[in-house]
C-alpha cells in the first residue's frame, strides 16, 4: 500500500516535471520563432543596401582590373595581340571599322 503511494507520488512528480519541461520548451520555441521573424525582417531591410554595396564594389574592382590591364598593355607590351586585353581589342576594332588591316595582319606584316 505504501509502495503504491510512492509510485503514484513519483508519477505525479514526473508528470509535473514533464509538463514544466514542455512549457519551457514551448516558450523557447516561441522565442526562437520570434527571433527568426526579426532576423528575416532585418535581413530584408538590409538586402538592398548589401546589393548596392556589392554592385558598387564590383564596378570599382572591374575598373581597377581594366585599368591595370590597359597599363600593362603599354608598360609591358605583348609580342602579339593578346586575348582579353581591352586595349588590343579596341585597336583591333578601330582598325576593322576604318577598313584597315587588323592587329593580327599587322603583326604578320612585321615579320
Ligand atoms: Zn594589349
Amino acid at each position: 500500500m505504501k509502495d503504491n503511494k510512492v509510485i503514484v507520488g513519483m508519477l505525479a512528480l514526473m508528470t509535473a516535471a514533464f509538463t514544466a519541461q514542455s512549457v519551457v520548451l514551448f516558450q523557447n520555441q516561441q522565442e526562437m520563432r520570434q527571433d527568426v521573424v526579426d532576423l528575416h525582417s532585418e535581413v530584408e531591410g538590409n538586402a538592398e543596401d548589401v546589393y548596392t554595396l556589392m554592385s558598387s564594389d564590383s564596378a570599382r574592382l572591374y575598373t581597377i582590373m581594366d585599368t591595370m590591364i590597359r597599363v600593362f598593355h603599354y608598360a609591358k607590351p605583348h609580342k602579339k595581340a593578346a586575348w582579353n586585353c581591352p586595349e588590343c581589342a579596341e585597336i583591333h576594332e578601330r582598325a576593322k571599322k576604318a577598313g584597315s588591316v587588323s592587329v593580327y595582319t599587322l603583326n604578320e606584316a612585321r615579320k
